[in-house]
């Protein structure tokens, strides 16, 4: 059994000093641990009525399209600003420094679709919180979401509903 830790590269202060950012490319790039992660992400959902796997750009396209393929659902893309073609919804978020913007397509999902959110890392949580918060802007019932990594030191679990089902991979 692959120990996919083994496979996160810590690199410090990136993208700024006093960041250890979790870098998933060695895990990517391994064959036996992408697969892993991709069938252990998959698997808790497995029998739960999902109608599309929802990525959130960058990273969340690659573990939430191929989470897609295993569930045998629709990937939508979540996008950074200027992406994509009208019609779009979209929501303004805070970061850290600054804010940013996620849109999604607004024939992407019809009302009511059963969704399941992806990305890469949950670090401070507002990143998941803003795709949140679009897919229900239009309507979407969000079935739980999905990470590789949560950061449990920022505690980004607590900006999402303790009711509904947030599973991270691996934590650190
Ligand atoms: P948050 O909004 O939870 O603070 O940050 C999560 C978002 O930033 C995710 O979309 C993720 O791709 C990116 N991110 C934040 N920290 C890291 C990190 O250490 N490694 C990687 N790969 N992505 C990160």
């Amino acid at each position: 059994m692959t120990n996919l830790n083994l496979l996160i590269r810590d690199v410090p202060d990136f993208p700024k000093p006093g960041v250890v950012f979790k870098d998933i490319g060695p895990l990517l790039a391994d064959p036996t641990g992408f697969a892993a992660c991709i069938t252990a992400l998959a698997t808790p959902w497995r029998g739960t009525a999902i109608d599309a796997v929802c990525g959130i750009e960058s990273r969340g396209f690659i573990f939430g399209a191929a989470m897609a393929l295993e569930l045998k659902t629709g990937f939508v893309p979540l996008r950074k600003v200027g992406k994509l073609p009208p019609p779009i919804v979209g929501i303004d978020y805070d970061l850290e420094y600054g804010s940013a913007r996620l849109e999604i397509g607004a024939q992407g999902l019809p009302r009511g679709a059963r969704v399941l959110l992806v990305d890469d890392v949950l670090a401070t949580g507002g990143t998941l919180e803003a795709g949140r918060r679009l897919l229900e802007t239009i309507g979407a019932e969000i079935v739980g979401a999905g990470v590789v990594i949560e950061i449990d030191a920022l505690a980004g679990r607590r900006r999402w509903p303790v009711a509904v089902p947030l599973r991270a991979l691996l934590h650190c």
